[in-house]
Parts: structure tokens; sequence; C-alpha cells
């Protein structure tokens, strides 16, 4: 398995945990501060060997040749009988562009998402790796529909579910960890809400940026915001750092933790991808800041896509009747599947490497 980011080894953890001392991890760097991915490493199953590389801290183009470099130096090294890339970032697809040219066998996890954004690297990143892989493992039949519209054959697609509810469902502190957390915030069950910003789209203009922390700020609850390195580093280039007086800001959290604030908060307000899917079982709303998504599954349901300037009404919006929202959320079913998506790819995993011969070590 080939990554480099905290969601990838977040949805990695159970394929991890599946194949035990069967998997090797090629950790890219390409989040490179520990704050965001030290303590989901100290967490992980332990693989049969882990090899990490700092990939990270440079362009896009830099880092996809050095990353292809490495995982490339660990194919031939060692061999793999598959490589498993999972989402859309540089380091999958160096992955998928490595095991490509050494001719093993290629599984996109989390394939045949589509925003139709091109301005988006992680839109070509997705296209480029599923027409490459030798098995997409689709997450929703929305997402197998995709790929068949764009000529990838049926084949080559499994409807798996995503990792991401068994990966929420191991990590969820129980509730009384849960109340731990919130009290050491000091914030009750309902009475805030948590959000994450993060994407270039929010944080790389100046303006979108403030409007974002400003229309936070202005939120009549009190507001946890765990802050991004990327935002941190922006909110200090524009000067906007008395923004963030109104909000409770925080450093990233680990997993468990992230997820009792957002099972706790009235309503989450993200432009992550992961956090969409995550609040689909833990049934609580979440007002999506982005002008595109490659997960409409939840849109009309647990969330809504808003411009940085609809955020603050968007959010009142979810605040009005906060117990019926609940009850109305926790009857619709995630759409990402259940606890068997990582058995479901572990078993399409295994009929491909079946018919695929391992590439042998040098
Ligand atoms: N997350 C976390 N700690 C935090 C904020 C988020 O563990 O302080 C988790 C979150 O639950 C989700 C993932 O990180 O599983 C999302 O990562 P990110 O926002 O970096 O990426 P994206 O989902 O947009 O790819």
């Amino acid at each position: 398995m080939v990554c480099g980011t905290r969601p990838e080894l977040i949805k990695l953890a159970p394929l991890l945990r599946h194949f035990g001392q069967d998997a090797a991890l090629v950790y890219t760097g390409q989040h490179y501060d520990r704050s965001m991915y030290s303590q989901i490493l100290d967490d992980l199953p332990e693989p049969g060997r882990f090899h990490e590389f700092a990939v990270g801290g440079v362009g896009r183009g830099a880092q996809l040749s050095q990353a292809v470099r490495v995982v490339d130096e660990v194919l031939r090294a060692f061999g793999a009988g598959a490589v498993l890339v999972q989402g859309d970032t540089t380091s999958a697809l160096a992955g998928a562009l490595a095991a490509n040219a050494n001719g093993v066998p290629l599984v996109h996890v989390e394939a045949g998402l589509r925003s139709h954004d091109r301005a988006m690297p992680e839109e070509h990143n997705r296209v480029m790796i599923d027409h490459i892989a030798d098995l997409c493992c689709v997450p929703t039949e929305l997402n197998r529909r995709n790929l068949l519209a764009e000529g990838v054959a049926a084949e080559r697609i499994a409807l798996t579910g995503n990792t991401v509810v068994e990966a929420l469902d191991a990590a969820l502190p129980d509730s009384d960890e849960q109340q731990a957390v919130l009290d050491r915030h000091g914030l009750a069950v309902d009475g805030y809400a948590v959000a994450t910003i993060h994407r270039p789209e929010n944080v790389d203009d100046r303006s979108n940026l403030e409007t974002v922390l400003r229309e936070l700020a202005r939120l009549p609850l009190p507001v946890v915001l765990p802050l991004h390195p990327r935002t941190a580093k922006r909110i200090a280039e524009f000067g906007l750092g008395h923004v963030l007086a109104g909000l409770t800001v925080v450093e990233p959290q680990a997993y468990p933790a992230f997820l009792a604030l957002a099972r706790g908060a009235a309503v989450v307000v993200s432009d992550s991808g992961g956090i969409q899917e995550e609040v689909s079982v833990l049934k609580r709303p979440v007002v999506v800041v982005r002008r595109s998504t490659e997960r409409p599954e939840i849109e009309g349901t647990f969330g809504t896509l808003v411009t940085p300037d609809r955020l603050h009404a968007e959010v009142l919006h979810w605040l009005h009747d906060i117990p019926g929202h609940r009850t109305r959320l926790a009857r619709i079913p995630s759409p990402y599947g259940d606890n068997s998506t990582s058995k479901l790819i572990a078993m399409a995993v295994e009929r491909l490497v079946a018919h695929a011969p391992a590439l042998a070590a040098p």
C-alpha cells in the first residue's frame, strides 16, 4: 500500500488490519507535518514492512517524481503481488505510476469519484489512477456508473463500499471518552460547531479565507477549529490572525478525538472529503464549503454545498430544530456501506492476484 497523507492512513487502516503481516506500507511523507499523522501512525495496525520517506514540502511536480522514484525502488527491491492506493493524492498517483512501470497489478481503493471540476488536481489524479488500475474498488453505485460512462470495463470494477465506515467504527471512542474530549474543551453536546478548512480554493485566496473565518466567527455558538498547518500558514501570511479571536482554535486532533468532537457537534463545517462521508455514519449535518464535490451522495440529506459567503446562513438553518434534524438523520443509512468493505476489497484483490503472476524480487 502506498500513501502519504492523514486521510489515506485513516482509510487504509482497515485494510492493513485485514492483510496484517502480508502488507507492506510505503509512506511518502507528502504530509510532512507530524501533527497531522504521527498519532495515526501510532494507532495503525503494524504492517509486515514499513518504509517511510520525506517527499513533502516541494512543488507538486517534484513531489510526484520523487514519490514515483521511492515507490519504484521499494518495488524493485522487494516486489509485490499488488499495489493498493487510496483516493486522489499525489502519493496515490505516484504509487499507481510506479506499480504500472513495474508491471505490478494496481488496485484503486475509493475509485470512481468525480467532481467534474478540472481545476482540482485531485480530479486529474483520480481519473488517471482509475484508468490505469487493474481493479477499481468503488464505494457507491454512482461511482461505478461514473467509471462505466468513461469506458472502464465492468470486469475491472468491484462495488465494495468505503473503508471509512470501518475506520470510524474502530476509532470512535466510547461515550465516556467522548464526553471527556468535550470536557477538555469546555463544550456541551449540541452546544457548539466544529470546522475544518484546508482546501486551496478556501485558504490560498485571501478574500475567501477571510470570509470563511469571519462567517465562522459570527456564528451564535462556539466554533472549534482544529487548525490545518496549511491554513495556519496562510492566516499568518495574509495577516488574518486577529479573525481567529472569535474561534476556539486547537491543534489538529488525533482521529478518535476529532470523531468525538464531530459526533457531539450541532453542526460540522468542512471542506474535507472524508468528513463528508463520516457525518453520514455519525448522523450529523455538514455544511460543505466548496464549489464542487465528488461526494454528491450526501447532498440534500447530511450535507449542503455552499460558497464561503453562504456559510453563516446555512449553519443557522441547521441550528434551527437541532433535535428534529438529529432524529431525521439517524434514520438515513450511510451511502458508504458497512463494515464489510475491507473484506470485499480483500476478496477482489485476491482474485486479481490469482490471475496475475506476482513480480519476482530481483
Ligand atoms: N481529521 C482528524 N483530525 C482533525 C481533523 C480531521 O483526524 O483535526 C480527520 C477526519 O476525521 C477525516 C480526515 O482527517 O477522516 C480528513 O482529512 P483531510 O481533511 O486532511 O483530507 P480530505 O478528507 O479532504 O482528503
